[in-house]
């Protein structure tokens, strides 16, 4: 049996070690964490469970091509699956706008406060319609496909193709509502991202295959994990690689806490930028990332500030609020409005009586260039300022009392995950992105495969499962075995 050794035990580092035991491999994953999933996780504060991870999850309808990964690797179709009527609820000038999970509804919403926006609901909804539910390629690695697969519907692209050359900012900008344009701008996508990612994300959600699996992100990874040492499966935590061990161009191994693993294969499972400048120690040329890296206006990094906070107040299933708020500031920068989500829908995330709520800023370069140069002290009065800030206008807000529990920025997922930048899903796909999709291989290293969310931008749960399965299959093609799963 072949031996395969996989750096990381996030999605893609999980999904790519579950299908290679599925293929009859023998596979250890090392994890530099004392946990796994990555991202994908949970941690508890005052006994409450703070979800670091799942906003949505592409592939909870069943008979979609992600449903079947996801159903391979974390039993997802016998989790409950939780769909809230709306998605986001917008609070603006004493006005609420429902974005509805049925799209009818949503369809009326937006006439409903339409100022003579009717012809764009009409082409905003026809694209919605004709999307279904959209996905990512996953049949086969970039590698082994035949790129004339690739090509969309006709028909759909014809519908949709505008919404490629535009951003998210730009679609909110065409509405003469108020109320649409700001939910818009600042709910569901980043603002930067294109037009037709906000709308695929939308015909997913009311599809039903962006919905919410029961237990959260910790649920999810705990699956998964389960699975992988079911199957024979080893993983070791605090491990952090520190070097793969490169003979005659082939990789051969690992070094981890000072100790050398070897095996046929090696998996690198963490971040692209990690792996080329740490672990293969800049010996080879990563140049999409770097030009990619260079050009701010068509990659831009985004990432999150999020305080979390416990509170008996009751949201009544409303899972994210998007509230309009007098102008304050964080970092130096101007903001107006509170993007609130709270973990009441699911009664396994909550603690008794009390709920966790999140209170999520966007960041960009700026922000995290700012908190870079900040010394500890700086940064730890840093994040109880905004931790007291925030706590101060949801009391406000909900007129009830709320706890702080916890604030992370793009350092905790820089620290944590050895994330390019404190970023937690590559970039922002904007109109101007080209390259989506990278090579898993490395031109000059053999037995050497990368799996991870930065492959296929702009990153995401999808990104990464998709890749660990992409992984497992090209070391499948070099063996010459045929594809079991
Ligand atoms: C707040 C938040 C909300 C999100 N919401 C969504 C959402 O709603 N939908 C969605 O699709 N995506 C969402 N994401 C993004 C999603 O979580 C990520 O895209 C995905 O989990 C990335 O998985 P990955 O396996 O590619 O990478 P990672 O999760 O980064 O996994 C890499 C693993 O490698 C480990 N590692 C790193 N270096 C080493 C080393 N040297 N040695 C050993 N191990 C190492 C890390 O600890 C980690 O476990 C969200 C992320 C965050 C933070």
């Amino acid at each position: 049996m072949k031996k395969v050794i996989v750096i990381g035990g996030g999605i893609s580092g999980l999904t790519c070690a579950i299908y290679l035991k599925l293929n009859d491999y023998d596979v250890e994953i090392y994890e530099k964490n004392h946990y796994a999933g990555g991202f994908l996780t949970s941690w508890s504060r005052k006994g409450s469970i703070i979800d670091g991870c799942l906003h949505w999850l592409l592939g909870t309808k069943k008979g979609t091509k992600i449903n079947k990964i996801w159903d391979t690797v974390g039993d997802i179709n016998s989790t409950e699956i939780i769909t809230t009527e709306s998605f986001y609820d917008t609070y603006y000038d004493g006005e609420v706008f429902h974005l509805y999970n049925d799209i009818d509804k949503f369809e009326k919403e937006l006439y409903k406060f339409s100022k003579n926006d009717d012809d764009e609901i009409k082409a905003l909804i026809e694209a919605i319609k004709a999307l279904g539910s959209p996905e990512i390629p996953s049949d086969l690695p970039y590698e082994l496909v035949n790129p004339r697969d690739l090509a969309m519907d006709k028909q759909i692209l014809r519908k949709t193709i505008a919404y490629m050359k535009i951003s998210v900012h730009d679609l909110a900008m065409r509405f003469n509502s108020p109320i649409i344009r700001y939910s818009f701008l600042n709910s569901l996508v980043n603002e930067k991202f294109n037009a037709f990612y906000f709308l695929t994300t939308l015909a997913n959600l009311m599809t039903g295959n962006a919905s919410l699996p029961k237990g959260g992100s910790h649920t999810l990874r705990d699956r998964m994990v389960n699975k992988f040492i079911n199957l024979g499966g080893k993983i070791f935590y605090n491990s952090d690689v520190s070097e793969i061990i490169i003979e005659e161009n082939k990789a051969k191994g690992i070094i981890v806490n000072n100790e050398k693993h070897y095996a046929d294969y090696v998996v690198g499972a963490c971040d692209v930028h990690y792996t080329y400048n740490v672990l293969l120690k800049n010996q080879y040329p990563m140049d999409p990332y770097v030009e990619m890296n260079n050009d701010k206006v068509k990659y831009p990094d985004y990432s999150f500030i999020i305080a979390s906070y416990r509170t008996k107040h009751d949201f009544k299933g409303e899972i994210c609020q998007l509230i309009k708020v007098e102008p304050y500031h964080i970092l130096g920068k101007e903001y107006d409005y509170l993007s609130v989500r709270a973990y009441d829908y699911d009664e396994t995330l909550m603690n008794g009586d009390y709920r966790t709520v999140q209170v999520m800023l966007t960041t960009y370069d700026e922000e995290y260039d700012y908190i870079n140069k900040l010394s500890d002290a700086e940064y730890e009065n840093m994040k109880k300022e905004v931790g007291k800030l925030y706590q101060e206008m949801l009391e406000k807000q909900y007129n009830d009392s709320f706890e702080l529990l916890d604030v992370l920025t793009p350092k905790t997922y820089e620290r944590y995950n050895h994330s390019f930048r404190g970023t937690f899903m590559t970039y922002a796909l904007t109109p101007k992105t080209q390259q989506m999709v990278r090579s898993m291989l490395i031109d000059g290293l053999d037995n050497f495969v990368m799996s991870n969310q930065w492959l296929y931008l702009p990153g995401g749960t999808p990104a990464a499962v998709v890749n660990g399965k992409f992984a497992c299959q090209i070391i499948l093609y070099k063996d010459e075995r045929d594809y079991k799963i």
